[in-house]
């Protein structure tokens, strides 16, 4: 059995490959990402999810835009494999047993599992059988279960499985009913009766902590009543009630900052932003980053393997794309964009130009991310469409089913579609997922980003984007902080500091965007070409080499896991 000190790393989502529908956004993407990034890096690591049998979900969106929900149906035999360990976990009081799927992640240097915890099977009742279909599913009360199985039985299911876990890796605060488990464990071992301080002190050295959102939606908060029961009166919780009860809500974010030894902000700026929240705290900052090789185009992969060979387990070489000609970047960058527009002419029958710019914006429709604002003024965009350049548009991203503010970002979306009709090519994309991902973030010429300060912690998909010479243009928020040289590795909408939430600031937001796709972005990529194509190889040469989750995983090394 696998001896080894291993970092256990817990997520409710996990990106693993497109035909695997395990994940909702970004987070999921950094959790797979990660694993990923450790398995190039010979790291010992087992990761740790639910199965999530029906999914999240599949899109369906009706002409006017209408989203709604399908269960997905994926072949679960084909991708995974079910493991002869099972635990038990209480929930009111019922025993429920627990079975694994292990999915191998192989790198460059080693294989990591992952293990997708399972409900599904008898003698388990019919409502506990559910408990693993639906990623984000279902009420608070069907989420705090899934949460049990998650970290108590991720735990107990670590080590049945014989794995030595020595870090406990949180990826946001689904899974921190796991400090339960551990410091009940560790109080058992120490033979004594109730949890002593050391006995806590031990666990917290243990854990690590990851928050990603300072959106109130993405923090679990529950009636304590309803927490006891789901889990009963746990030995743990009510000494320490006080202490992590708050108006009579148990906030699980607060059991994961109050239990682990390092916690992390996904940014410099998020840093700042989450101990304003979190004042008790002390937050590092390590930024997020994405996994290269497995969001660079085909057709840039080639160009980096003749260039810079080596640069896949060496990410930061990839400054040497400097000395790239920019004439190569050009044509890797136009083939990876001929796949785009031939994909989109495809499914959507778009009906898009292989020459015309294309600005790409995609992501979980959701308010704050403020999809519409590219369209505040709808009149001023197709001016400057036909007075400097042809732009085309390419949009997509899931709402929430529960998130109806996102549900109608996505029709008002389908309404400037249709206004626009004859105008700009827009195409909203039904279904977007990791494949078109990839497709969104390598094959467009300009990556669009608009989220309301501070909402956007990190944000990754720009750093594909940069990873495919494609330059950013971005609200200045979130990782685009760090990112941004103006001019050299993108573009800024917006100066650094407003954070006022008021409609004026959207309105000043839409100005600055107008303003600079005219004047400096469009000139540039329709009259000085090469000086486009320069500032895309600046976005490779200096933001791929360092937004990456190789440089994240060994700041996560030396500063969390082996310390
Ligand atoms: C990378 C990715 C995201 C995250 O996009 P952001 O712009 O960083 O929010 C969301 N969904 C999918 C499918 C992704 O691949």
């Amino acid at each position: 059995m696998n001896q080894i000190p291993v970092v256990a790393y817990f997520s409710m989502e996990i990106g693993l490959e497109p035909g695997i529908p395990t994940y909702s956004g970004g987070l999921g993407m950094l959790a797979g990402d990660t694993i990923r990034a450790a398995a190039d890096k010979d790291l010992p690591m087992v990761a740790i999810s639910l199965l999530h049998r029906r999914g999240y979900f599949r899109q369906r969106l009706n002409d006017l835009g209408w989203q709604t929900e399908e269960p997905v149906d994926w072949p679960i035999e084909d991708y995974l494999e079910l493991m002869p360990e099972t635990v038990t976990v209480t929930i009111e009081s019922r025993p429920v047993i627990v079975h694994a799927w292990r999915y191998q992640v192989q790198g460059l240097a080693r294989r990591i599992p992952v293990y997708l915890l399972d409900t599904d099977f008898a003698p388990n009742s019919a409502y506990d059988r559910t408990l693993t279909h639906y990623l984000y599913g279902g009420d608070s009360h069907y989420r705090l279960c899934q949460e049990v199985i998650l970290g108590i039985g991720g735990a107990r299911m670590l080590r049945k499985l014989g794995v030595a876990a020595f870090r406990f890796h949180m990826n946001e605060g689904h899974a921190s009913l796991l400090v339960l488990e551990l410091i009940t464990r560790t109080a058992e071992e120490n033979q004594h009766e109730s949890p002593s301080v050391d006995d806590i002190e031990s666990v917290r050295q243990s854990c690590v902590f990851t928050t990603h959102t300072p959106v109130a939606a993405g923090h679990d908060r529950f009636p304590i009543n309803l927490v006891y029961q789901v889990i009963g009166t746990d030995r743990v919780l009510c000494d320490r009630e006080k202490e992590l009860c708050f108006s009579g809500e148990f906030n699980l974010t607060y059991l994961a900052l109050d239990n682990s030894h390092y916690i992390n902000g996904v940014a410099k700026k998020h840093k700042q932003t989450a101990e304003h929240l979190y004042a008790r705290y002390r937050i590092d900052s390590i930024t997020n980053g994405v996994h290269l090789g497995t969001w660079t185009s085909p057709h840039l992969q080639k160009l980096f393997d003749k260039t810079i060979p080596g640069w896949r387990s060496d990410n930061s070489s990839l400054r040497a794309a400097l000395a790239i000609s920019l004439p190569d970047i050009w044509q890797a960058h136009l083939a990876a964009k001929r796949d785009l527009i031939e994909y989109v002419n495809r499914v959507a029958n778009a009906g898009m130009h292989f020459d015309h710019f294309t600005i790409g914006f995609a992501r979980r429709a959701t308010l704050y991310k403020r999809p519409a604002l590219l369209f505040t003024d709808a009149q001023r965009l197709i001016d400057i469409g036909e007075r400097v350049g042809k732009i085309q548009i390419v949009l997509g991203g899931k709402a929430h089913p529960h998130d109806m503010q996102g549900k109608e970002l996505i029709q008002q979306l389908f309404q400037i579609k249709k206004n626009l009709r004859d105008k700009i090519k827009i195409v909203y994309l039904e279904e977007y997922d990791m494949a078109q991902a990839k497709l969104l973030t390598s094959g467009s010429d300009l990556w669009l980003n608009t989220p309301q300060p501070p909402l956007e912690a990190s944000g990754t998909s720009g750093m594909k984007a940069a990873v495919n010479g494609v330059p950013s243009f971005s609200v200045l928020d979130g990782w685009w902080i760090e990112g941004c040289i103006e001019g050299v590795t993108g573009w800024a909408i917006g100066g650094k500091t407003h954070e006022d939430t008021s409609p004026v600031i959207g309105q000043n937001d839409a100005e600055f965007l107008y303003q600079k796709l005219e004047t400096t972005i469009l000139p540039l990529y329709y009259q000085q070409n090469e000086r486009y194509v320069d500032v895309m190889r600046h976005a490779i040469a200096l933001n791929a080499s360092y937004f990456n989750t190789e440089r994240m995983l060994e700041q996560y090394v030396t500063r969390a896991y082996y310390k």
